[in-house]
């Protein structure tokens, strides 16, 4: 079965050709189907920014590393207990690529994100078929295509931060970084009731990207004071709620500066492993009384991510489209980035928008 997967361990941005990481296509046996099995036939597959960190070696270096959990597809199998979620050969559905076991501790203590058995089924779904837990899989609502359908994995990331953030209706919001997370979130945050919504962000497409949805204001931390903006911006105050999803370890340490006293911080992406961010303890958390806080995986948000889908704008995510064969291209295309969202098409269907 065709997979995309890392091939070489190193950083897919490295000038030298000898050194940097290879993505390639390759061939990988189909799952097993298990009693309470689905076997899902990909439909897309979108690359994500933390695919690049798994190339680096991040969670492990044997290669081939298969990637891909942001994806759609069509039930192909279902094993023979799993059928009491409702599904059926031929649904349309997305889902989470992680299966919560449900029986060890974290999960029996509501802590779903740290399931001690949680990688068991984490499968590369960049690939023609993947095959899940039921438990994992979502039917997609009618309105939604599957090409939209497999931003139902970011978006229960972009869910997962609100959550984290606490944000009471009206709240002053400030986003940092114009990714696909940083633009999934702003239009959820911005269905939250968050005022003074702004995005933070030096790449001027992504700025305007933002404003066209939903950003009331949009910063250059390059070009302008990102400080003074906000300040401006919130009548002198800060923000009630900050958020990183640029994983820049740049920009992570100012945007304590901009929170308001007794404001939350989450920090929504992932960080460099060798990067530690100094804190001043005395300012920011005993006189600023900040909240930090941070977003490993998104338990608990699918059902409502779900529900969120349809009321996203989600065309300007899904209008890079590669197919399988092409995801070499489709990788240098997120690397140099072009598009805000690149997404591989594992398997055509004729039905789909
Ligand atoms: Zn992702
Ligand atoms: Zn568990």
């Amino acid at each position: 079965m065709r997979t995309v997967a890392v091939t070489k361990i190193g950083s897919l941005r490295d000038p030298d050709e000898t050194t940097r990481g290879r993505i390639g296509v390759v061939d990988l046996p189909e799952q097993e189907l298990g009693p309470e099995d689905v076997r899902i036939r990909v439909a897309y597959s979108a690359i994500c920014g933390s695919d690049p960190h798994l190339a680096e070696g991040f969670f492990g270096t044997d290669v081939p590393i298969g990637l891909g959990h942001e994806l759609s597809g069509v039930v192909e199998a279902l094993g023979e207990r799993a059928t009491r979620g409702g599904l059926r050969v031929g649904d349309r559905v997305a889902g989470n690529f992680l299966k919560f076991c449900g029986t060890c501790r974290a999960c029996n203590d509501g802590r779903q994100q740290f399931c001690e058995n949680s990688k068991e089924y984490n499968r590369p779904g960049m690939a023609e078929t993947i095959t899940w837990h039921e438990s994992q899989v979502y039917r997609l609502p009618d309105d939604v295509s599957l090409l939209q359908g497999c931003l139902l994995e970011p978006t229960s990331v972009a869910v997962r931060i609100a959550d984290k953030t606490r944000v009471r209706v009206g709240d002053r919001v400030a986003i940092c970084g114009g990714g696909p997370i940083g633009q999934l979130a702003l239009q959820v945050m911005r269905r939250h009731g968050a005022t003074s919504l702004t995005l933070i962000e030096p790449i001027a497409e992504r700025r305007e990207m933002a404003l066209r949805h939903g950003a009331d204001f949009a910063v250059d931390p390059v070009g302008e004071d990102q400080t003074a903006r906000a300040a401006e911006i919130t009548g002198g105050r800060g923000y009630d709620v900050v958020i990183d999803a640029s994983g820049s370890t740049r920009a992570v340490r100012g945007l304590l500066d901009i929170a308001t006293l007794g404001g939350t911080v989450v920090y929504g992406a992932m960080y460099p492993d060798d990067f530690e961010m100094p804190l001043h303890l005395s300012d920011y958390l005993y006189l600023k009384e900040l909240t930090l806080t941070g977003v490993f995986v998104s338990p608990y948000a699918f059902p409502r991510a779900l529900q969120l889908l349809p009321h996203l704008e989600l065309d300007e995510l899904t209008a890079a489209v590669f197919d399988l064969d092409d995801a070499v291209a489709a990788f240098e295309a997120h690397v140099s980035g072009r598009h805000p969202k690149v997404v591989i098409r594992c398997n055509s269907f004729e039905d789909d928008a």
